[in-house]
């Protein structure tokens, strides 16, 4: 029996798949290969097809025998989903309904779905808890929010166990450098610094340095990939032993400033990453910051590459050696 990761081609998916191979599970990728990648997913069996297309999503059971869904497939641009909220309904939403429909119809019981800190919206308290206040500021958190009222009634109604994993921010690469972060556009902050160090970006645009924080750029909590992606073998065994859904943030639980992550990529890099300050970019809270407390007490999850120095240097081996091998 194998898991399927869905969105296994993508940069959260493809590092998920790594995983599961490291400890010799077998693995089955569904993707559609609009935001990921081919190279990605060498080797590993793969079922092309689209989540919003039901006889693709079928098609995948009956070809395979699947006993766990990791899903990973969304649109996941803030900035985007306040432009085309139609689209983001349409595959977050639509979509994933799909594939628990399709789960539900061949006795699928378990589901591992990567949510969001975007669900909560504002922070009234940080760090954020899983107790926090779910209020959603755009359409992405919004459709992320969605499905977890979805996975709650699919357990209510069907039993089915989920895990909502609510994700800070992804960063870093598989350490081997051989996988890792590959958006076009590209639009997060690490891959963006070191494309200024790689010299085909003259400056770091830091949006907004009047915030009310240490030194008025936002604060984010990094959490390396790996770790993210270890964390989601620790939740899936949780909810299939206990039979219990679960609801867990995934964060190291301490913030680092815009700022301070370009100095620490100007120390990795050996590069100065010239800065432009402009004005605040619409949406983003001045701090998130993850309480991490539930996942370390009830999964036993220990993050191994949580110093923000070691994921800059995991993204660097990536960014300056495969990454541009696959752009081409
Ligand atoms: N950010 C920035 N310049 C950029 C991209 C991002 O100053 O070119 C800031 C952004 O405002 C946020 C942080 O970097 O405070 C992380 O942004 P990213 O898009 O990487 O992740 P997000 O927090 O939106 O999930």
């Amino acid at each position: 029996m194998a898991i399927l990761v869905a969105g296994g081609a993508g940069y959260i998916g493809s590092h998920m798949v790594r995983l599961l191979q490291r400890q010799n599970r077998e693995v089955v990728v569904f993707d559609n290969f609009e935001k990921g990648h081919r190279e990605a997913v060498a080797g590993i069996p793969f079922f092309e097809g689209d989540l919003r297309n039901k006889q693709d999503v079928k098609a995948v059971f009956e070809q395979f025998s699947i006993d766990a869904v990791m899903h990973f497939c969304a649109y996941s641009l803030v900035g985007e989903s306040m432009e085309r909220p139609e689209i983001y309904y349409e595959n977050n939403v639509q979509g994933t309904l799909n594939m628990l429909t399709a789960m539900k119809d061949h006795g699928i019981r378990h589901f591992i779905f990567s949510s969001t800190a975007a669900t909560y919206g504002e922070p009234v308290s940080v760090p954020i808890d899983e107790q926090h206040p779910t209020v959603p500021t755009n359409v992405y958190g919004e459709t992320k929010l969605a499905v977890e009222k979805i996975l709650d009634w699919f357990d209510t109604i069907y039993g089915n166990k989920s895990a909502r994993l609510r994700y800070f921010n992804a960063a870093g690469a598989d350490p081997d450098g051989d996988i890792g972060e590959l958006h076009t556009p590209e639009s997060h902050l690490i891959p963006l610094i070191l494309a200024v160090a790689l010299g085909e970006r003259e400056h770091i645009s830091i949006f907004g340095d009047d915030y009310d924080t240490k030194d008025g750029t936002c604060i984010r909590d990094y959490i390396h990939i790996n770790d993210l992606a270890s964390a989601h073998v620790l939740a899936l065994e949780y909810i299939q032993t206990k039979n219990e859904s679960l609801l867990c943030n995934l964060g190291n639980g301490s913030g680092y400033s815009v700022k301070e992550i370009i100095d620490v990529a100007r120390e990795v890099t050996d590069h100065e990453i010239p800065v432009e300050t402009v004005g605040r970019r619409p949406g983003d809270p001045a701090v998130l910051i993850a309480g991490s407390d539930k996942a370390r007490n009830v999964l036993g999850w220990e993050p191994k590459l949580y110093d923000v120095g070691t994921i800059i240097e995991t993204a660097w081996k990536w960014h300056s050696g495969k990454a541009r091998e696959w752009q081409r």
